[in-house]
């Protein structure tokens, strides 16, 4: 009996891990290309593959905004999230009311509770990918696109740019998994005791996930940075 990635319930489902909703279907694509081969996925049980699919198109609608993403990416934003808009009055509105003109860019308020617990499935759903076990502590993750526009803070700014190095350098070397990597592709550094993974979406949407060592005290720095002046 299998169970759950995410807890001792027994496996009913497989999930996707990232959602397939964020790979382009074959009917957007030229003839002959392929997006979707070898999807990773993990045993889930019926909660924990709850209808999450809201969730997993927020944070499709949150990545493909990202400025400097890949041709893959914004041909998905035209076909795919724009369906979902179409289809799906209340998501538009609600990303409407936090979006606004900045500049000659929209800038979006992302929700980050909801990206936080989406981003913390996500992540026990990778490592459970990558090294067949549950990961059944804390976490943290840093999401290296987000910065702060409205209320520009030069100590949060420089915070982010210096993880953003310690990360290129730190994956300097490892190779990129998954086999689809236009659309998502990841890196480890370390063992299943402890270790950080850089997850990229459409090229360059990146965010760093630390899986701490049982004794490090608990390094959010990503929650750290932004309690310190509310939510971004
Ligand atoms: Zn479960």
């Amino acid at each position: 009996m299998v169970s759950c990635y995410m807890c001792d319930e027994i496996a009913v489902s497989v999930e996707h891990v990232p959602p397939r909703c964020l790979f382009p279907k074959q009917k957007d694509l030229p003839r002959g290309v392929n997006l979707r081969r070898e999807l990773l996925t993990v045993p889930a049980c019926a909660h924990h593959n709850m209808e999450k699919s809201r969730e997993d198109e927020y944070f499709l609608n949150v990545i493909v905004g990202i400025e400097g993403i890949n041709a893959v990416g914004i041909e998905h934003y035209r076909h795919q999230v724009r369906r979902q808009f179409a289809r799906n009055n209340s998501l538009l509105r609600r990303f409407k009311s936090r979006s606004f003109d900045f500049g000659d860019r929209l800038a979006h308020r992302i929700e980050i509770e909801r990206l936080d617990s989406f981003i913390d499935q996500l992540a026990r759903g990778l490592y459970f990918v990558h090294f067949g076990e549950k990961w059944q502590r804390l976490l943290s993750w840093f999401p290296e696109f987000l910065s702060r526009i409205t209320e520009p803070d030069p100590q949060h700014e420089r915070a982010r740019l210096s993880t953003i190095s310690r990360a290129e350098e730190m994956f300097s070397t490892t190779p990129y998994l998954g086999a689809n990597q236009g659309v998502f592709t990841y890196q480890v550094v370390g063992t299943k005791q402890e270790c950080e993974m850089r997850l990229h979406f459409y090229g360059t949407a990146r965010i760093l996930l630390t899986f701490p060592h049982p004794l490090a005290a608990h390094p959010n720095h990503f929650r750290a940075l932004h309690e310190q002046r509310g939510a971004v």
